[in-house]
């Protein structure tokens, strides 16, 4: 299986790479942002429990994410490989992932880690705000958001770092010119 992780912070361009990846290797797209924002769109008992924290920019609790994640990869049992969007984002979720995937034979082929500076960020989801509606990414959440990033989600980094798995990749840029970047790593972990 090839199984990625597309790491970056909000407004990185992780929904827009994913897409490009899911069609290029056929891959299952897990998005655990799409899968809130699902449940939330649905009135789902989920979706009313995690509303607020995902509207307030906050992350949702680990027990609460995990759960939903394990349970969307069990939907997909002949997967040739997934792609993890916004997920893992703690270092709880970094090792539930693996052991969930070692439980199932298989494991993180590589993370991809979009570099992206914060300036670029704020530019980048000040133009999305305009035509996402989504109501956490306006100007306090988002700096809610991104507070959560450096605060918690940077610290998966080193995680993979010295499991050998993390490449970064420059975010800023052409998006093609970006996706080819990221395809000519991807290349190498191909099994
Ligand atoms: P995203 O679409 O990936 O930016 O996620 C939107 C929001 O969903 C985040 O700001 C969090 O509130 C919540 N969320 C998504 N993925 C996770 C995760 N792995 N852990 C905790 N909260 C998450």
């Amino acid at each position: 299986m090839l199984n990625l992780v597309l790491f970056g912070p909000p407004g990185a361009g992780k929904g827009t790479q994913s897409q490009k990846l899911i069609d290029h290797y056929q891959l299952v797209h897990i998005s655990t942002g799409d899968l809130f924002r699902a449940h939330i769109g649905n009135q789902t008992e989920l979706g009313q429990r995690v509303s607020k924290l995902i509207a307030d920019g906050e992350l949702v609790p680990d027990s609460v994410t995990i759960a939903m994640l394990e349970e969307e990869i069990g939907k997909h049992p002949q997967a040739k490989g997934f792609i993890f969007d916004g997920f893992p984002r703690t270092v709880a979720q970094a090792e539930a992932l693996d052991k969930f995937l070692e439980s199932k034979q298989t494991g993180i082929t590589g993370v991809v880690a979009l570099d992206v500076t914060e300036e670029e960020l704020t530019t980048r989801i000040a133009k999305r705000k305009a035509i996402s509606n989504r109501a956490d990414d306006d100007a306090e959440k988002l700096k809610k958001r991104i507070e959560e990033y450096f605060g918690k989600t940077v610290h998966v980094l080193p995680y993979y770092e010295q499991q050998g798995k993390l490449t970064k990749v420059n975010g800023i840029g052409d998006i093609e010119v970006i996706f080819d970047a990221i395809k000519s790593v991807v290349d190498t972990w191909k099994p």
